[in-house]
């Protein structure tokens, strides 16, 4: 499949979450990679920044992302080894709300499925075992001790170095302006110049719809806001903390992490769907205060300690599908194009994986890993 003339077996545009790990795992399997990056590394203007990113194994979204979850796991301890850096951190978890709730029922369903360890929590357990929570009295809490949070800078940041030591050339600064099949590979063009390679992979984040405008997948990108709110009585309580998700009664879910940036660095918190649309254009990097009122009265009622000034915000985007399941594949009408999009606001915890399923789809032309949820056609649209 590669073209006979062109310096690079595979060409990588954009080098965040999943191109950084895709430049990665393609380089260290021998492929001649070219990434390009319009930004720095491991900048904050997409989708991989705000110091952390939640990872677990009981999937409430669907059971079907366990065994990538599984896999992962063993690629984020690599990860950890070869870098020499710490990508992530367990932690425990704590999934919380009404019984019925998809964060409960859905946790405990991949949890049976799957067989992952697990303990369910009752009201009062939950208060005895994790003081800071005052959780509603017929609420219920599944516990993940496999559960912790990735360093999604760290991350990007890891695997651009692993894939460079593997040979991979990367250049930052550089947008890509179009891109094209030929017969034998393709040509992308920059504002700096030209490249051709057997095989391209598109791992654009929020500029999905500009890089991918003909592919007929719909993608929305959503504003979200990630808030560090200072704890009444200092950080200490939060320190030895698990990840968490609650559900309210009508279905909105926050998530926070322990206090991991010192005493001063406060506790991150977030609404975890509750954005407006955007593009990355248009997005309102300004956090108002009242957001910041709201996301404090949701922990106010959860996590009365924590109900403190809002130290720090900063805005991230979701680039969603319909679905909010992933699309990864080749291109249906360009062979020598794979794309991974789409990741709805929950892949982060997949990245190392997704490094090693698109590195099998350009070498191997398959992946042994199961990956049929996150095809296109069930979505496209044109
Ligand atoms: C607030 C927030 C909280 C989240 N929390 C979690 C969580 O707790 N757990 C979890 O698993 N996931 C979480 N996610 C989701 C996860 O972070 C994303 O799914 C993941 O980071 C997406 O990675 P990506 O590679 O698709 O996008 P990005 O990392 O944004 O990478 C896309 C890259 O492409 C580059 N690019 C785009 N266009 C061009 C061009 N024309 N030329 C060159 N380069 C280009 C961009 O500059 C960018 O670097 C969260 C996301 C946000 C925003």
């Amino acid at each position: 499949m590669n073209q006979q003339n062109s310096a690079y077996d595979v060409i990588v545009i954009g080098l965040g979450g999943m191109g950084s790990a895709a430049a990665y795992h393609l380089a260290a399997r021998g492929q001649r990679v070219l990434g390009l990056e319009r930004f720095t590394p491991a900048h904050d203007k997409g989708s991989s920044h705000g110091g952390s990113r939640i990872i677990r194994q009981s999937y409430f979204e669907d059971p079907a992302y366990v065994p990538l979850l599984l896999r992962a796991y063993e690629l984020w301890e690599a990860l950890a080894r070869e870098s020499g850096r710490d990508v992530y951190r367990l932690t425990g978890g704590l999934f919380l709300g009404p019984p019925d709730c998809v964060t409960v029922a859905g946790s405990l369903r991949a949890s049976r499925q799957w067989g992952l360890a697990h303990q369910v929590l009752d009201a009062r357990e939950i208060r005895s075992r994790f003081p800071n929570f005052t959780p509603n009295d017929g609420d219920v809490a599944l516990y993940e001790a496999k559960a912790g949070f990735a360093r999604p800078e760290l991350t990007v940041a890891a695997h651009l170095a692993l894939a460079e030591n593997a040979g991979a050339t990367l250049q930052f600064g550089e947008k890509v302006l179009e891109w094209a099949e030929t017969a034998g590979g393709v040509t992308v063009r920059t504002g700096q110049g030209a490249y051709t390679a057997g095989q391209l992979m598109i791992c654009p984040g929020a500029w999905a719809p500009q890089l991918l405008a003909d592919f007929g997948v719909p993608i929305t990108i959503e504003r979200q806001v990630l808030y560090w709110l200072d704890p009444v009585r200092g950080t200490s309580s939060f320190t030895d903390h698990p990840i968490f998700i609650d559900e309210n009664d009508s279905g909105m879910q926050i998530y926070g992490f322990p206090a991991i940036d010192g005493p001063r660095g406060g506790v991150k918190v977030a609404f975890f769907r509750k954005g407006v649309e955007c593009t990355p254009e248009t997005i309102d990097r300004t956090v108002y205060p009242h957001e910041i009122g709201e996301m404090r009265e949701r922990v106010g009622q959860l996590l009365p300690d924590l109900d403190g000034p809002c130290l720090h915000s900063a805005t991230c985007m979701y680039s969603n599908t319909p679905d909010q399941h992933f699309v990864i594949a080749r291109h249906p009408e360009c062979t020598h194009v794979i794309v991974a999009c789409g990741f709805s606001g929950h892949g982060f915890k997949f990245v190392p994986v997704v490094g090693e399923i698109l590195a099998d789809l350009a070498i191997d032309g398959a992946t042994d890993h199961p990956i049929s949820l996150f095809d296109p056609s069930r979505l496209v649209t044109t």
